[in-house]
């Protein structure tokens, strides 16, 4: 696989301090291992503010850094990483701003490709992994609001919001730049969905519908899996996605509509008057089967890990 050389691209001011040169006066150091294109990554390496905004974004960058080793194939250089958050607008109208919590992604833009890494707040790295070509993407666009929305070419839209103030303005030029390119080499890999899950172990692609990884043996939860028990459960589905948070507050309306059942259960069972349990009823299907079709929706965005690879 060849790809084009970025380095004439993001040729350095040089007028402007280096970022390597920056990064070396602020002690900060990245992975030796990763081929990073400092200047692109670093694009402020001087005027208000660069310090912290220099420390503050390898701070990002070390909480995905053995990830990342893994993610990476040789001769693929980083150009760009950026947290955002992923917007959902049923996940929104539903959970509100508990959304953004299980919606942070890191965004690692390459030579080769778009890398996305679901992450905690602080950007340390979870379970899932994504990755994008940018030949996939068929439309990308700023919007005033400091939405990312991409149109991918399988019809799909992503919207990405909550990327810092410098990203908003750095990262719209480093990504056109990277697809112009792409627009130019003409560099078209074979993909089974725009966006590609990538299998949370051995980081190779696993395509769309499939829920083992065939290079390492990894299993992963099927949506309707999930989707079963967060129905007879609220909580269980996203306690198995790993959204411990949300799944604690879900955990509590499961309590209630359960303890609410057995209480019209045993009235029924006493007085042989049905409708507490009706009514009783009528709630848990309702509340449950919200929960189950959400826990679908969420748990189709990406891969959820079942089982470990295979030891051999
Ligand atoms: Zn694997």
């Amino acid at each position: 696989m060849s790809v084009a050389r970025s380095d004439e691209l993001f040729t350095p001011d040089p007028t402007k301090p280096t970022a390597e040169d920056r990064m070396a006066e602020l002690n900060l150091s990245l992975s030796p291992e990763i081929d990073y294109d400092l200047d692109s990554m670093f694009p402020k390496t001087e005027g208000w503010g660069w310090k912290s905004q220099m420390k503050k974004k390898a701070k990002l960058i070390q909480q995905i850094e053995p990830e990342l080793l893994d993610c990476l194939h040789e001769g693929e250089r980083v150009l760009y990483v950026a947290k955002g958050v992923r917007y959902s607008f049923v996940e929104f109208y539903f959970m509100g701003l508990w959304a953004s919590m299980i919606n942070h992604t890191q965004f690692v833009l390459t030579n080769l490709r778009v890398l996305m890494i679901h992450c905690n707040s602080r950007g340390k790295a979870k379970r899932t992994f994504w990755m994008l070509y940018y030949s996939q993407i068929e439309k990308f666009k700023g919007t005033w609001n400091g939405m990312l929305n991409l149109k991918l070419k399988d019809g799909k839209k992503l919207s990405f919001s909550g990327f810092s103030k410098s990203d908003r303005k750095e990262m719209p030029t480093i990504f056109q730049q990277a697809l112009d390119r792409y627009r130019e080499s003409g560099f078209d890999p074979t993909t089974s969905q725009s966006l590609e899950n990538l299998c949370s172990y051995c980081k190779d692609q696993v395509p769309a519908q499939t829920h083992t990884c065939d290079n390492c043996g990894a299993t992963y939860w099927t949506p309707t899996q999930l989707a079963w028990r967060s129905f007879v459960f609220p909580s269980w589905g996203d306690f198995l996605m790993g959204h411990t948070s949300i799944a604690v507050l879900e955990m509590f309306g499961g309590i209630i509509t359960w303890t609410t059942l057995l209480i019209g259960l045993q009235r029924w069972a006493e007085t042989g008057n049905t409708v507490p349990l009706v009514v009783a009823l009528f709630a848990f299907v309702i509340a449950h089967s919200i929960d189950a079709i959400i826990t679908v929706k969420i748990a189709k965005k990406g891969l959820h890990p079942r089982t470990m690879p295979d030891p051999a």
